[in-house]
């Protein structure tokens, strides 16, 4: 009995104890989530009431660094007066929008009166600079590229664009210690082959083709290797390591070049985040464990092997993969694995979007996964029919489209569908005037087809998401017009 009191002691000790700081920085994270930023597809206009309340805050010092081609201002943010400054910029690739989220999370966290042990040991060690959107051309239009067309991170040499000498200008007027290059990758790539998302990689970029390691550089590898610590915690076996070829081109690459230890950090895919809210997450528990670790010095003691031993990205994910399927052709049967990917096409001046899913591989895909994967061993492959009745758009609200589908119909046509309507709510492909279906699963097809079990539908596939007949509902996140 006292053997057990003893016992639950330690226990409720060693869990306090357990209680680290980015444990607690993980479990408070909502109250900081700045909610006028609620997907990736924001502008510079939505930044401006954000940055304009800092401006009044005397712990943040807002200095306009200049403006971009079409005139939109960037802005540097800076809070702290240590003696170690560090410089972060985000959304180079105005497409790229994840990290600046999470830098207003960081902002509205050091706003708060909360963590005060934890943000005022930060702040008396570092001076810390954040560059938010330096792409804000590229952001209006969800493009990677600036109003020139250049990609920014082909620029830090030439210098052509404003963006890249506002960059340029900023780094070696501070001189930073420790910058951060803040991006997002395909959400397609994986922790090496595994069928993991590399929903975070991390890189320390090279400064010359050998890829040599100096002491700026060594000193991002092992800010990283301490960095992926803690977001195992959080996402296990889910970080990544970026492509590390020499770029003589490229900002992170020149910017260790010329002094300040580069951290690259790449936001990626992640199950059921497609607007990456969770990576955001992931984001701010990244920089503000770094901020930690350059301000306590804690990476000094480390060396590579941390660094070396997460593995590089691939690229092994679709966004569905159906194994095994049956496929009749020429009177033939054939064993076939088909991965399809949902394509965002945008509307509302960028602002939303729709999904196009289309077949990307076929054949035998056993080294590649799906983010949704079905075993369709024993199931055939056809394409569905076309209702035999005219149908309104008006109409189509009155169907029952489980109905349907489990009788083998996969498209409508309908023929007053205003000419501006790409998509639809319903799962079913809606077709219009003279198009027709392919007989012949192929590359590129859209992903609308039936999977058959003896002789009767069991799955459809509506427009790349997966429909099981047996279900009482179909659903579908929208489907297109064709
Ligand atoms: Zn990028």
């Amino acid at each position: 009995m006292r053997f057990g009191i003893i016992l639950l002691t330690l226990l409720i000790v060693t869990t306090a104890s357990a209680q680290t700081i980015d444990k607690q920085l993980y479990d408070a994270y909502d109250i900081y989530k700045e909610h006028a930023l609620r997907n990736r597809r924001f502008k510079h206009k939505d930044l401006r009431p954000l940055i304009n309340f800092l401006k009044n805050n005397s712990r943040f010092k807002v200095e306009k660094l200049g403006e971009s081609i079409e005139g939109r201002s960037i802005n540097m943010i800076s809070i702290g007066n240590g003696p170690t400054s560090v410089l972060l910029w985000s959304q180079m690739h105005g497409n790229e929008s994840t990290a600046t989220m999470a830098l207003f999370d960081i902002f509205n966290l050091f706003k708060s009166e909360d963590f005060s042990d934890f943000r005022t040991n930060l702040l008396s060690k570092l001076t810390i600079h954040f560059v938010p959107m330096l792409n804000p051309d590229g952001a209006e239009r969800f493009t990677r590229r600036n109003a020139l067309g250049v990609d920014l991170n082909r620029d830090a040499e030439r210098l052509q664009s404003v963006e890249a000498k506002l960059l340029k200008g900023v780094r070696d007027r501070l001189d930073a210690d420790f910058g951060f290059n803040l991006h997002d990758q395909s959400r397609y790539y994986t922790v090496g082959y595994s069928k993991n998302p590399a929903t975070i990689s991390f890189l320390a970029p090279a400064y010359n083709y050998p890829k040599d390691i100096n002491k700026v550089r060594g000193n991002a590898m092992r800010v990283i290797g301490k960095m992926n610590e803690v977001i195992q915690k959080y996402a296990p076996n889910q970080v990544g390591k970026y492509d590390d070829a020499y770029e003589p081109r490229a900002f992170g690459d020149n910017i260790q070049k010329w002094g300040t230890s580069t951290i690259l950090i790449e936001s990626g895919g992640y199950q059921n985040d497609r607007e990456k809210q969770e990576i955001r997450k992931l984001n701010f528990m990244s920089i503000l464990s770094a901020l930690e670790v350059i301000a306590n010095k804690t990476y000094e003691s480390e060396d590579y092997s941390k660094y070396d031993a997460i593995p590089f990205n691939q690229r092994q994910l679709f966004d569905l993969k159906i194994r095994n399927l049956t496929y009749k052709l020429e009177g033939k049967e054939y064993r076939l694995d088909v991965a399809i990917n949902r394509f965002e096409m945008e509307y509302d001046n960028h602002r939303n979007y729709y999904f196009y899913s289309s077949v990307q591989e076929l054949g035998d895909l056993s080294i590649y996964y799906g983010f949704e994967e079905l075993d369709a061993k024993g199931l055939t492959y056809e394409r569905g029919g076309v209702y035999n009745k005219a149908v309104s758009y008006d109409d189509l609200d009155g169907l029952n489209f489980i109905d349907l589908l489990k009788r083998g119909i996969t498209h409508i046509r309908v023929n007053d569908i205003p000419s501006n309507v790409r998509f639809t709510k319903y799962p079913i492909g809606i077709l219009t005037g003279g198009s027709s279906l392919n007989d012949r699963l192929s590359m590129g097809q859209h992903a609308t087809f039936l999977l058959k079990k003896d002789g009767l539908p069991r799955y459809a596939v509506v427009n790349g998401f997966l429909i099981d007949l047996t279900k009482k509902i179909a659903q579908v996140k929208n489907g297109v017009v064709r």
